[in-house]
């Protein structure tokens, strides 16, 4: 049987409604990843946030998206809608991939998991990288498609079908998990 554990990328207050916020696509995916963190909780699977969580003048990324998500302000904060409960776990990273540089893979050998369920913001962007580290790392990866998205159509069919193609990712439902 999998051991599964739903991460949830980058749904922190700058990417909805602040600094880099504002797409209507975001909005979409707030009460599906509402909904499977509800399921998955009540079946005693982990819950791990992973924030953005900048340091100005020192991220490299800066360069690239402007400042965003800045380490101790509102908009590194988890949405409220998305709030963390109680036992779940979150993890800052530095740049696009939770697992990069941070305690991620550490928590999942130690809770035993084989299996990601990769939610959140970008499909293209920090879902996809995401999916390359967990994939290197041994990690089966599942993606509920509708918890998930980005800027456009066009990178989130393009997201999806590389983590499918390339790091051999299921693309689910909500539903169809645990
Ligand atoms: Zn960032």
């Amino acid at each position: 049987m999998k051991k599964y554990a739903v991460i949830v990328v980058d749904m922190v207050n700058d990417f909805v409604t602040g600094a880099l916020g504002g797409s209507p696509r975001i909005k979409s995916i707030i009460e599906p990843i509402r909904d499977l963190c509800e399921k998955a909780r009540a079946n005693g699977i982990p819950v791990i946030y992973a924030n953005d969580c900048h340091t100005p003048e020192v991220d490299k990324e800066f360069k690239v998206w402007g400042p965003h998500a800045v380490v101790g302000t509102w908009g590194a904060e988890v949405i409220d809608e998305l709030k963390p409960q109680e036992g779940d776990i979150i993890v800052p990273k530095k740049t696009y991939s939770a697992f990069y540089e941070t305690p991620l893979e550490l928590i999942l050998r130690e809770l035993g998991v084989d299996t990601v369920v990769i939610t959140g913001w970008q499909a293209d962007c920090c879902c996809r990288h995401t999916s390359a580290d967990a994939f290197f790392r041994g990690f089966n990866i599942v993606v509920p498609k509708e918890t998930t998205d980005t800027l456009t159509e066009e990178g989130y069919c393009g997201g999806l079908e590389y983590i499918k193609n390339i790091y051999g990712g299921t693309i689910c439902s909500v539903k169809d998990l645990f």
